[in-house]
């Protein structure tokens, strides 16, 4: 294929791609016993499948309306510098020993996911899957499931990632809110079966979903609504200036954003899923050390958040 062709084809799949990332789902195991199988790399099996993803969510009030924004956090997303994060850090800093302010700013940091091609199924027939989902999982049970795929590949017992010969994983989640709890086990024998072509064939493009979870309005909405409860302000205009995004406003043109599947990686999967799982350790904001952060507008105390909204909020982020 020529270069040309080449690219043009590319741009033709990115376009399609992000048109249809914006308005899309994810999916996560529900309460109960259900069967995930994570599907490889479309592009190349040896290469990375899942990709690092974070929101910030907020409520605010708008035209007397509460209403929620949610944002992509740059940092849990991309290891960038969030200015989001960087506000929610320095108002811990502000509110430490605020019971009550400690618990609704915690909430307004973005923990660390991961999305992956697959699908998840109450049996281990993945033939009952209907569609390929874009499967959400917190960070700890990613780590579980790149375990499991390590050991069973390092033991040679299987590849729970191959496409053909690949198996699914029994999820069993319990209890709720800060409560869940999950458990993972791989499903070797009646969870093995070849991903059907179909699924194969209408994978998603996880960089493109991320990524079209930016917008530079709702990171200023959610900026203000973390300002409006926290009295640190927070500015983003230097994400101002960022190249304009396309016409239909997605996040496409950030720099630093590569281009979907071409993020290629000469490690195999394993390794790779073994250096993942080594450096894991979630980064938590508050251990960076902020230079001298400015004092705030105002400094409202943990009465500004009555018992009732935080409720509201915990049972709503739980729901997530
Ligand atoms: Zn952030």
């Amino acid at each position: 294929m020529s270069n040309l062709l080449a690219l043009i084809k590319g741009k033709r799949q990115e376009i399609a791609a992000k048109r249809l990332s914006r308005n899309l789902n994810t999916s996560k195991p529900p309460l109960g016993i259900s069967y995930l199988r994570v599907f490889p790399n479309p592009a190349n099996p040896d290469d990375v499948f899942y990709q690092a993803f974070g929101m910030h969510f907020v409520k605010t009030v708008e035209a007397g309306k509460e209403k929620k924004v949610a944002v992509l956090c740059k940092s849990a997303t991309h290891d960038e510098a969030c200015e989001l994060c960087e506000g929610i850090m320095e108002a811990k800093a502000i509110h430490k020993g605020n019971k009550a302010m400690d618990e609704v700013i915690s909430e307004m940091r973005a923990s660390r996911r991961f999305l992956m091609n697959g699908t998840i199924t109450p049996t281990p027939d993945i033939t009952t899957a209907e569609k390929t989902e874009l499967v959400e999982l917190p960070q700890t049970v990613f780590e579980d499931v790149l375990k499991l795929i390590e050991e069973d590949m390092t033991d040679e017992i299987g590849e729970p990632l191959s496409a053909e010969n690949g198996y699914c994983f029994k999820i069993n989640r319990t209890g709720s809110g800060r409560d869940t709890e999950y458990s993972v086990s791989p499903s070797r024998k009646d969870g093995k079966m070849a991903i059907p072509a179909k699924l194969m064939a209408e994978t998603h493009n996880l960089l493109e979903f991320a990524n079209s979870q930016f917008d530079i309005n709702k990171a200023s909405q959610v900026a203000k609504a973390i300002g409006a409860v926290t009295g640190v302000s927070i500015g983003i205009s230097s994400t101002l200036s960022l190249p304009a995004t396309g016409t239909d406003g997605t996040a496409a043109a950030l720099p630093g954003f590569s281009s979907s599947t071409t993020t290629t990686t000469t490690t195999t999967a394993a390794a790779e899923a073994a250096a993942e799982a080594a450096s894991v350790e979630y980064k938590a904001p508050e251990k960076t050390i902020l230079p001298d952060p400015e004092p705030p507008v105002a400094t409202p105390t943990g009465e500004a958040v009555n018992q009732d909204d935080l409720d509201d909020m915990m049972k709503e982020l739980a729901a997530l």
